[in-house]
């Protein structure tokens, strides 16, 4: 686990968990009717814990396989208190290659495989009714410079899929139906509302 602990150690400042966040928003983990896992990286998935009282956890099959077989990136026990449900990501148009799942059936929310920096990683396409989007795209890039400049990830099990998945996140950065593309580690990223038309 040391190793783990240097490569994903998270900045994490006292009021940042979700546990706090929610409370902040008058909720609490027993609200949640779904988790949605872009990864399983220690840095994404030690905090399980906190919202294990949410009612279902999903991620790709891709990446709960690879998160069983893959001793040295993955710490299995830090999801051991809650169940993982793998979704199957299908052929689609959408993503670097055009494989994607549609969690309700109607676009509104769809999780898109964009693999480098992990096997099943996926980021999230959130689109309301007037077809403007918010794409988070989880650790496709680090910060807003890796998404511009397609920088691929310092970790990444596949150098290519890493490069074609952040070409495809600026490529969709630029698309006028996408209002922001937010990555995960970004620290200039701030709690905010954002209002889809
Ligand atoms: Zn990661």
């Amino acid at each position: 686990m040391g190793l783990q602990v240097q490569i994903n150690k998270a900045y994490l400042p006292s009021g940042w968990s979700i546990k706090e966040q929610l409370a902040d928003l008058g909720y609490s983990d027993s609200d949640l009717d779904l988790v949605l896992l872009s990864h399983l990286h220690s840095d994404h998935a030690s905090g399980l814990p906190m919202v294990q009282n949410a009612k279902k956890f999903l991620v790709s099959e891709e990446e709960l396989d690879a998160g069983k077989k893959d001793k040295l990136r993955y710490i299995p026990k830090m999801w051991k208190d809650v169940e993982l449900t793998p979704f199957q990501f299908k052929d689609s148009n959408l993503g670097p290659f055009h494989r994607s799942f549609d969690l309700f059936g109607d676009k509104s929310v769809q999780m898109i495989w964009t693999p480098g920096h992990s096997e099943g990683l996926s980021s999230t396409l959130i689109t309301g009714a007037g077809g403007k989007s918010i794409l988070l795209a989880s650790d496709v890039g680090y910060d807003q410079s890796s998404i511009e400049e397609r920088k691929t990830q310092g970790i990444s099990i596949n150098r290519k899929w890493s490069y074609i998945s952040s070409g495809w996140a600026n490529q969709m950065s630029h698309s006028p139906n996408i209002l922001r593309t937010i990555v995960n580690h970004d620290v200039n990223t701030h709690p905010e509302i954002i209002t889809l038309s």
